[in-house]
């Protein structure tokens, strides 16, 4: 070691490699000359910048020579092509000439006006290690004066904040692309149009071979791949593939939320070897899988393929799945607006075409919550048809008829209030028609009614022409029977035979005019239903004594049946005692058409006081379960016409229940096939 040197150890006092270096800086290697005549400002501040550890260095003189500590040097990277340590005691300018520009005029500032600059986060991209790296820093320049104040050289304390800076950047960079995504999906209405550019987009932010949305079947059993991107080179892949062939529970993972990845599928211990085949046979080195969900359940997997090992830092899979969460999102959102707007033209073209009546109103109500007014919001062309009305749109009901039924405001006021949907057949006076109405309330609280209706004016008018005719004949029929009868029973008094089967005859016929007579009644009786005529003429009566009789007259008149009836005291009802009587003998004609030959009919009339049940039982073949219901309608015949030779109309049951009702009773049916009916109805006592 040359004095020279002993002496510079004097005047540099810290440790550390930078400080070495200087220290053993030739006499010639600078224009400074030795470090002896060195300027004491320059020392102080060289000792100031090397016992620092935070990244200093040091402009001084004219030429702006360079000096800096060992916290810099390791900003300027150590290869072979490092400005280290060609740097050291040069002129600035020779070695910054890519910033020179930048910060000459920072520079020329401190040194002219004494002023230090402080500048946070400035990119100024310097050479390092051979290539161009934009490097940010923040840094402060000070001057370093002389005895006189002057400024002869510059202290710079620097950081380097590129770090901080790149992933700002490229969180901005990943958020300008996901909003530039969605920008350009925007564009697009078709989902699959829309998928197919998502996948294009998000090639270029992806390092992918292969990657697309995969859809799970059959509750996770199948991964189904519709389409994909792939790579030039890359085959494409498409269909379902069985998730049990790339792993155990992949779907159940997936299905908890949890990214499915293989950085290196050959290596990977998670693997079965069969599992890794599956892979490999696809050329699958790498694949991150990532469950997508919506409105939490899981609705894709967005899967990436890779021919090469990957390594998926914590940022990609970030990016990855923002970028496929996005995409996917935006796919679902166009599945649901199209699904929409089919739904909607469905219900459009329905609404237009449908020749039933349809109208949207809204109601206005009186201080006490009366429906007072309704305006109309929509109606569609079938609505003008069948009403005559046009132009109502907007318009309420009492500016369009003024006078209209109150009872319509009432009831469909009545839905908007209660909610509770009706159906129901009325007369409108305005329009001189029949309707058939359903009005149901728009959701809640909306005071909005959906009203669909149509004319069955002409049905009503076909209905009541029917009635006449009916009620007309039944009449006419009825008074020849009545004369015919008469007729009979005088004849047989009168008429002397010797044949001994005259009088049976007699019978017969009687009998068999009364049944017509029956037939008639019961037409009668359905026309004045139809009509809402049934009339029930109420007296009070001894229903025990009433089925007493119908049986006697079953005794005297059947002889194919055994009939049994065991009467109890008397139970007295306030009921139309021909009606009852007709049900009486509907329900034993009934037992005797519908059982066989020489089987019992055995009636009963039991009461609790309130209500007296009276049963018809037979033990004849008895009706199926489902027809139990159906079988007191009108026309409705459970016989299955192979079994029996039964006549009928199927009106009987009807007109039973229909009297039974407007008594307040109930009528029912308890019955097995094969094992016989009870037939039976109730009627309250006489209070
Ligand atoms: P009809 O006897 O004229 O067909 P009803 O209205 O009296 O009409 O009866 C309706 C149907 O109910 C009958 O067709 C028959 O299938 C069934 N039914 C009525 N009574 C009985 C019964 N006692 N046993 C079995 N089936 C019966």
């Amino acid at each position: 070691m040359s004095n020279d040197a002993n002496h510079h150890r004097q005047l540099i006092y810290a440790k550390g490699e930078m400080s070495d270096l200087i220290r053993s800086l030739d006499d010639q290697a600078t224009p400074l000359g030795p470090m002896s005549t060195w300027p004491a400002e320059l020392l102080n501040a060289l000792n100031l910048m090397l016992d620092s550890g935070f990244p200093m260095f040091i402009w001084w003189g004219p030429e702006l020579l360079q000096f800096y500590n060992d916290a810099y040097r390791v900003i300027l990277g150590s290869g072979s092509n490092s400005k280290h340590p060609d740097l050291l005691g040069g002129p600035g300018e020779d070695h910054w000439q890519e910033i020179w520009p930048n910060i000459w005029p920072l520079i020329n500032k401190v040194l002219t006006t004494g002023e230090s600059v402080y500048l946070e986060d400035q990119l100024l991209p310097i050479y390092r290690d051979g290539k161009l790296d934009e490097v940010y820093w923040t840094f402060s320049y000070n001057p370093i004066r002389n005895a006189n104040g002057k400024p002869e050289g510059i202290l710079v304390v620097c950081t380097e904040t590129t770090r901080l800076n790149r992933s700002q950047r490229e969180n901005a960079e990943q958020r300008e692309f996901l909003l530039n995504m969605s920008d350009q999906l925007r564009l697009f209405s078709d989902p699959e149009a829309m998928e197919t550019r998502a996948l294009d987009i998000i090639a270029g932010h992806l390092n992918a071979d292969r990657f697309g949305f995969a859809k799970t079947l059959i509750k996770g059993e199948f991964f189904l791949i519709e389409r994909d991107h792939h790579r030039n080179g890359v085959k494409p892949l498409k269909g379902a593939f069985p998730a049990k062939q790339f792993g155990t529970d992949i779907f159940e993972t997936l299905l908890s939320g949890q990214i499915v990845m293989y950085e290196d599928v050959r290596n990977e211990a998670r693997l079965s070897e069969q599992h890794r085949r599956s892979f490999t046979e696809l050329r699958i080195e790498a694949i991150i899988n990532i469950p997508l969900f919506k409105n939490g359940k899981l609705s894709a997997v967005f899967f990436a393929h890779y021919e090469q090992p990957h390594h998926f830092t914590i940022e990609e899979q970030v990016r990855i799945k923002q970028v496929a969460g996005l995409a996917w999102d935006a796919v679902l959102t166009a599945r649901a607006e199209q699904e929409l707007r089919l739904s909607e033209l469905r219900y459009r073209t329905l609404f237009e075409s449908i020749d039933e009546a349809f109208m949207v109103i809204e109601f206005s109500f009186a201080d006490d919550g009366t429906a007072e007014n309704y305006r109309f919001l929509v109606t569609n062309p079938a609505f003008e048809k069948q009403t005559g009305l046009k132009d109502v749109v907007g318009k309420t009901i009492l500016e369009i008829m003024p006078d209209i039924e109150p009872t319509w405001i009432r009831t469909y006021g009545k839905v908007a209030t209660t909610g509770e949907a009706l159906r129901f057949e009325e007369y409108n006076e305005g329009t001189g028609g029949w309707y058939d109405v359903y009005a149901v309330a728009v959701g809640k609280d909306t005071n909005q009614v959906v009203v669909v209706f149509h004319d069955i004016t002409q049905r009503k008018m076909e209905e009541q022409r029917k009635n006449d005719f009916l009620s007309m004949t039944s009449h006419e029929l009825k008074t020849p029977l009545t004369a015919v009868t008469g007729y009979l029973h005088i004849l047989k008094k009168r008429v002397t035979s010797d044949d001994p089967k005259v009088p049976d005859m007699f019978e017969r016929t009687i009998k068999q005019i009364g049944r017509m007579t029956g037939i008639i009644n019961g037409f009668l009786n359905i026309a004045q239903l139809e009509a809402g005529q049934l009339r029930i003429d109420r007296t009070d009566f001894d229903i025990v004594e009433l089925v007493k009789q119908a049986v006697q007259e079953a005794v005297a008149t059947v002889s194919s049946h055994h009939f049994s009836f065991e009467p109890t005291g008397p139970i007295y009802v306030s009921a139309d005692l021909e009606k009852i009587d007709q049900v009486i003998e509907n329900l034993i004609s009934n037992a005797v058409k519908y059982s066989p030959t020489d089987s019992r009919i055995k009636l009963t009339c039991w009461s609790d006081g309130s209500t007296v049940k009276i049963s018809v039982i037979d033990e004849g073949q008895g009706i199926d379960k489902a027809d139990q219901d159906l079988i007191f309608g009108r026309f409705y015949r459970a016989v299955d016409d192979q079994l029996t030779s039964a006549s009928g109309f199927g009106i009987g049951l009807y007109i039973c229940k229909e009297i039974i009702d407007c008594h307040g009773g109930q009528i029912g049916v308890d019955s097995e096939p094969g094992k016989g009916s009870t037939f039976w109805f109730t009627l309250p006592v006489a209070g």
